[in-house]
């Protein structure tokens, strides 16, 4: 607690903030004794990849048990076994330890609940708390009623409880076809929540499951097995998403009925969401079984593989996920947000690398043929720790296509015919000449270089306004780069008229012969630089190989983005 006050905490970067609505609630009941310690949790369902949307939740959770030194569990919410798959279990645990979330030896599956879930349900039925069905699912939607009109009795409910015993174990043994019966909670067919006219708890569905097999051929549903998943672990805040907010009175119900003593309790924050990417499992898994993006980590998506593909750090989505805050209301955070954080933290821990992107030829016609001299170059200006390294200087080099220009507009500071730039961190250089092919495309600039002005030797004597960078060509690294947008462009609509995506046509371009530094020969997957003026790029690590790297823009350098106050 800070000298602040106790609504008051401190950040990771010691700014000190208001406690959000969470911790407040967390802090009274741990004032009011309803509870001595604090358990989250962070229950996935194993169907699909985690996205940044998880990766809040994750860290909130996380974070909560850390801060109240208090446990934090890892639990599969495996309970239906139609989508799941032991793939995604695997993937969604290397993502969290990935995180830094680190769940100990709490790795709980809910399907190690289900003879709990059988019991509870066995001691409602024995309460009169519930009973078996055989109304369809279409009936039962039907005897629902509607939001302003209650709804019907089951004319199922009036069966004897010694009856309901029986038919749930025949259920339970096999002896009914998928949707033939249901256990169905007896709350109120007249409450003004829908999810509380009498749901159903438990189906008949003859299903392997990924870890139970063929033990069981009903399962329970979710707003039955969450709950009891929840209290059988000791969890204390069960912290979800807002679409849950009127399942909360069903939640208190189970955990009330099944008389857990001191049951856990529900509170709902909004979900993240990004501006001009993807969020959301259903639509993700569209993109990758539509075939328009290249699998679940295709460095566009915002799936946590993705992102650790594309190049984001564990430290840059932490910090990204504590400017955005916790809050009860729904909103989208811009993009430019998460690109703000990863800017900031690879700024000062990566080094400067030179590349020509899209490159030409420059040939230095006074430089001696057949010399080659090694410059010492700082890997980055504002971090000394980082050192230096000795780039290859000689008479043949590449530059960027747009470093030149014919007929350059005004302000134009970089190289056109008789101007001298600097080329970074070597000699200042002349334009002197130009060739072109029969396209009229320029592929090579000449110039002559001035020896007196080799760098660190103190030449001042006269300005040069541009500086631009360059790669040795006889030492250069040939590799392809890969630049993003994102995915959808919002200004245009997020949806087309026949509600498909409205997918940007250019959030892929691949340059397939960019000239880089040597120094980055031996550049491994996940290594990340600034290229620059270009942005950061890292290794792609499923495409690279040594003799063909690949990279993949993780950020440009250049943002409108200002942290908001
Ligand atoms: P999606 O809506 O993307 O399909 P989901 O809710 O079906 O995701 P689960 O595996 O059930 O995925 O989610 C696990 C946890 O992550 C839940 O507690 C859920 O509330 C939380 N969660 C899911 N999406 C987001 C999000 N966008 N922001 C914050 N938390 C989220
Ligand atoms: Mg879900």
């Amino acid at each position: 607690m800070s000298e602040q006050g106790i609504n008051m905490n401190e950040n990771a970067q010691g700014d000190v903030v208001s406690k959000n609505f969470i911790e407040q609630i967390i802090d009274k009941d741990l004032a009011e004794g309803t509870y001595d310690t604090v358990v989250t949790r962070f229950p996935p369902e194993p169907n699909g990849y985690l996205h940044i949307g998880h990766a809040k939740s994750i860290l909130l959770n996380y974070g909560l048990a850390q801060q109240y030194h208090g446990k934090f569990n890892m639990r599969f919410d495996d309970t239906n076994p139609t989508k799941e798959k032991e793939e995604f279990v695997e993937s969604i645990k290397a993502d969290i330890e990935w995180l830094g979330a680190d769940w100990e030896d709490r790795l709980f599956f809910a399907s190690d609940y289900f003879d709990k879930m059988y019991e509870i349900a066995v001691k409602l039925i024995k309460k009169g708390k519930a009973y078996v069905s055989d109304l369809s699912a279409d009936e039962i939607r039907q005897y629902r009623g509607t939001l302003t009109e209650a709804g019907k009795e089951d004319p199922y409910s009036t069966r004897s409880i010694e009856e309901n015993l029986k038919l749930f174990e025949e259920m339970r043994d096999g002896r009914y076809s998928d949707g033939e019966k249901v256990l169905r909670a007896r709350i109120d067919m007249a409450s003004p929540n829908m999810n509380m006219r009498d749901p159903v708890i438990y189906r008949v569905a003859h299903m392997s499951h990924h870890r139970t097999g063929d033990k069981w051929c009903i399962y329970p549903m979710y707003d039955f097995a969450h709950p009891i998943e929840d209290a059988v672990e000791g969890v204390t805040h069960s912290i979800c998403t807002l679409e849950f907010e009127d399942h909360r009175p069903l939640y208190d119900w189970v955990v009330r009925e099944a008389e857990f003593p001191n049951p856990p309790k529900q509170i709902e924050f909004a979900k993240l969401y990004l501006t001009n990417v993807v969020t959301g499992k259903r639509y993700i898994k569209k993109l990758v079984e539509d075939g328009i993006v290249d699998g679940w980590d295709d460095p566009r998506l915002v799936s946590i593989a993705a992102l650790k593909r594309r190049g984001f750090t564990p430290e840059s989505i932490k910090r990204f996920v504590e400017l955005c805050g916790v809050s009860k209301a729904n909103s989208s955070t811009d993009y430019a947000m998460l690109e703000y954080c990863i800017r900031e933290d690879l700024k000062l821990k990566k080094p400067r690398m030179m590349a020509a992107l899209d490159p030409i030829k420059l040939i230095i016609d006074n430089y001696p043929v057949g010399q080659t001299e090694y410059l010492e170059i700082p890997n980055n200006l504002e971090n000394e720790a980082l050192g230096t390294r000795q780039v290859p200087f000689c008479r043949e080099l590449y530059i960027d296509r747009d470093d030149f220009m014919e007929e350059p507009p005004k302000k134009y500071f970089r190289l056109f015919p008789g101007n001298e730039v600097r080329l970074m961190s070597a000699y200042f250089v002349k334009c002197v000449g130009f060739e072109k092919d029969e396209d009229g495309k320029v592929t090579t600039v000449h110039c002559t270089y001035d020896p007196e002005t080799k760098q660190g030797s103190g030449f001042n004597a006269r300005k040069v306004k541009g500086t631009i960078h360059w790669v040795p060509a006889p030492y250069a690294v040939k590799a392809e780069v890969r630049l993003y947008e994102n995915i959808i462009d919002e200004e245009k609509g997020v949806y087309n008229e026949d509600g498909s995506l409205n997918l940007n046509p250019n959030s892929l371009t691949v340059l397939k012969d960019c000239c880089l530094e040597p120094a980055l020969k031996d550049a491994k997957p996940y290594d990340s630089f600034q290229f620059v003026r270009q942005g950061f790029f890292n290794v792609d690590s499923r495409d690279s190989r040594p003799d063909a790297l690949v990279f993949n823009r993780i950020v440009s350098l250049k943002s409108s983005f200002v942290l908001p106050k």
